[in-house]
């Protein structure tokens, strides 16, 4: 773990802080960088780092077990299999990155969509294709280079990855044309809503390297080649949802 000094978007080498929070025997500081206004945490994680960390995760909190615990679990997932429909048809090919246990994978695959994920943490992939029955592959190089998809869905994974433009453009190279980015983060827009119902650790953790706005989410994926289609905030879950599609190469 390195602190960190330049904004992860632009590469600007400062910031005021506008937040900071103890998690993990650390003191996270948020920076706003002063050229293009992304938040980000003072400190890097390598993908090794944050993938042990989530291991730990897991470990704490267990695999589901038991059939009925299992179908509890995708069927909490029929809200994902709704908004995928929203843009793309029926068996169309989906990449899941970051599924956790494969409670939405699964899901997608009973809707019949062509799911297949990325998980970084060995411990949930093992679930993730256990579960769901879905390839699951450790990282976006590991992806077979032939392998397109229609749509990606990212669930609270942006806020976790080190290199957010890097690691978008690296998505962008497996969707089609007018491929689609479907995610949600939390909302740092929300960060007295997380505090006043006592739910800081939703987004006041170590494994958040990027906080968002509707602002700096936007400017993140027009860095990364996306252009916006729809942008909305999830009350319930104090996070933003967005949709995004890949701009064909000037
Ligand atoms: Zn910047």
């Amino acid at each position: 773990m390195r602190l960190r000094t330049s904004c992860p978007v632009c590469g600007f080498r400062a910031g005021r802080t506008v937040d900071s929070f103890a998690d993990g025997g650390s003191f996270i500081r948020i920076r706003e960088c002063g050229t293009c206004g992304f938040l980000f945490a003072d400190r890097e994680l390598t993908v090794e780092e944050l993938a042990n960390l989530e291991d730990d995760l897991a470990a704490r909190e267990g695999p589901a077990t038991g059939a009925p615990a299992i179908e509890a679990g995708v069927r909490s997932h029929a809200f994902l299999v709704d908004l995928v429909r929203r843009w793309i048809g029926h068996g169309e090919r989906v990449l899941e990155i970051g599924p956790g246990f494969g409670y939405g994978l699964a899901a997608l695959r009973r809707a019949s969509f062509d799911a297949v994920g990325v998980e970084s943490s060995a411990g949930r992939r093992r679930l993730a294709q256990t579960i769901s029955g879905a390839a699951v592959y450790p990282d976006m190089g590991t992806l077979p280079a032939e392998m397109v998809f229609r749509l990606a869905v990212m669930w609270h994974v942006l806020e976790h990855i080190d290199q957010p433009v890097e690691f978008l453009k690296s998505i962008g190279q497996h969707l089609a044309t007018g491929g689609l980015v479907l995610l949600q983060v939390p909302s740092f827009e929300h960060r007295q809503s997380f505090r006043r119902t006592l739910r800081t650790t939703e987004l006041f953790t170590q494994v958040h390297l990027s906080f968002f706005t509707r602002m700096t989410l936007a400017a993140l994926l027009r860095a990364a080649g996306f252009g916006l289609m729809q942008m909305e905030m999830d009350e319930t879950n104090f996070a933003i949802t967005a949709t995004a599609r890949l701009r064909s190469a000037a």
